[in-house]
């Protein structure tokens, strides 16, 4: 846990979220302001500030994360079977919270390149 993370203060419940599903390493809530119908963010319980920073060790975290996006697109009956996965790494791709999120956005038809 970093003390400075907005993120780590929500997985710490210090911050309150609406959270949409949880397992062991991973936490879902919805995003505060979101772009779509549906828009969760999909993070790791531990902090890693970025893809960049994620080791070996992180491996199966990762692995959880995309494991998850499946479930909810299958389970969330507003996505329909249809939804976008985005992580920004990096100020350049538009990353803000420097705690590891995938952006899972649907529920409506989506547009590419998304800008
Ligand atoms: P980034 O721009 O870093 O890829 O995305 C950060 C996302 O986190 C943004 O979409 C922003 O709306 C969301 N966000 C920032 N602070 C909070 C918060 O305190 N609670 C929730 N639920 N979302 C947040
Ligand atoms: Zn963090």
């Amino acid at each position: 846990m970093s003390s400075e993370c907005i993120f780590c203060k929500i997985v710490a419940g210090l911050i309150p979220c609406d959270k949409v599903h949880e397992t062991a390493n991973v936490l879902v809530f919805k995003d505060i302001s979101p772009a779509a119908p549906v828009h969760y963010l999909i993070i790791p319980k531990k902090h890693i500030p970025s893809l960049l920073d994620a080791t070996q060790e992180d491996q199966a975290i990762l692995a959880e994360i995309l494991f998850v996006a499946g479930h909810l697109g299958k389970t969330v009956p507003e996505l329909n079977r249809n939804f976008r996965l985005a992580v920004s790494t990096g100020p350049d791709a538009g990353q803000v919270v420097m705690h590891m999120h995938y952006h899972l956005i649907g529920g409506r038809k989506l547009t590419w390149p998304p800008g």
